[in-house]
């Protein structure tokens, strides 16, 4: 059996990397197939393995296989599966794995074209807190940055705690920041579309080559495929994951009432809610509420707190 590191899943083809850097193109064993699905109750579109996973696998030929185990994750990264046919079971929406086993994720937004939107980057913020993974957050296009937009929300965003990086594909602002934070650790890379993601990763790793500023027909329609991430090694230990067909996320499996506790700046407050259940909506006496009339709490991260507490459906059963 050869142990190897799942980088990239082309419809029911996975690609293995072993530690002699050798890639195989392996199928999953039937049997253990069946044996999730069992498990699982619901077999199609949910990820049996992800880019990320240590899988065993038994070579079949030089270059194939087929895989026989997963290594526990460590943890991963998932969204709500896009609405398209075919990926809902039963009217829910599936839970997608983008990555599994991640030491950090990058959230890339740009000032303008497109336009910094705050309720994106929560959204991205919340899945990763909701992983227990760190994220950086990358504000690109600085050189765009006429009326000193970004300060205010590098003012906020650092209050909280996250490290934020500003960057210019353009000027190179930011860029050798973003370069330390990455060696010996496996990093995914999220952005909405033109925000500069390909053009920031290529200046990182010119070998890259991503195609800039181009959403092709062809990209467009791997959101119905099952291509969703790809791992990249940059040396040894030090890995990339980009996610080209990755633009929309819609957390899956997070509750409302434990929503809260992925905005970092809220739970001070918590103590001072009246009812512990409290989820800081329309209860009286909540800390939460009382903080952002204060001004204690940024009002804009209250309000993407409403905006997802209002899309969490209460009729999902996990
Ligand atoms: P992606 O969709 O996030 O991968 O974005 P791309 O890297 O393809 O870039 C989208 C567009 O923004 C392209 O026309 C780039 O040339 C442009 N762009 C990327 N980074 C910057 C930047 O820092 N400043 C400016 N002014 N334009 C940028
Ligand atoms: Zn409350």
């Amino acid at each position: 059996m050869i142990k190897g590191l799942i980088t990239k899943i082309e419809s029911k083809d996975f690609y293995v990397l072993t530690d002699q850097n050798k890639t195989y193109r392996c199928t999953l064993r039937g049997k253990f197939k069946k044996e999730f699905a069992l498990k699982k109750d619901k077999l199609y579109l949910t990820n049996i393995a992800a880019v990320g996973d240590t899988v065993e696998f038994e070579e079949a030929n030089s270059n194939g296989g087929v895989i026989h185990s997963i290594e526990k994750r460590k943890n991963y990264i998932s969204r709500k599966a896009p609405k398209i046919k075919g990926a809902s079971y039963r009217g829910e929406r599936l839970e997608q794995i983008i990555a599994a086993n991640i030491d950090q994720v990058i959230v890339i937004s740009s000032v303008h074209q497109p336009e910094f939107n705050n309720k994106t980057l929560d959204r991205f913020l919340v899945i990763s807190e909701s992983a227990h993974i760190k994220s950086v957050i990358v504000i690109n296009k600085s050189d765009l940055d006429n009326e000193n937009k970004i300060s205010t929300w590098k003012e906020l965003y650092e209050g909280i705690g996250y490290h934020l990086i500003v960057t210019s594909a353009v000027t190179k602002d930011g860029i050798e920041e973003l370069r330390k934070i990455l060696p010996n650790k496996i990093t995914l890379f999220w952005g909405q579309s033109g925000v500069g993601k390909s053009s920031l990763l290529n200046i990182l790793f010119p070998q890259l080559n991503l195609k800039v500023g181009d959403i092709s027909e062809s990209t467009k329609k791997g959101i119905h495929t099952t291509v969703t991430s790809v791992m990249i090694p940059v040396d040894e230990n030090t890995f990339i994951i980009d996610t080209p067909c990755v633009r929309e996320i819609d957390p899956y499996g997070i509750k409302k009432e434990d929503l809260s506790h992925y905005f970092p700046d809220f739970e001070e407050y918590f103590s001072n809610c009246k009812f512990n259940t409290c989820i800081h909506y329309h209860e009286p006496d909540c800390g939460v509420i009382d903080a952002v009339e204060k001004g204690e709490i940024a009002f804009e991260r209250y309000d993407s707190y409403l905006r997802i507490l209002n899309t969490i459906e209460e009729d999902i059963h996990f």
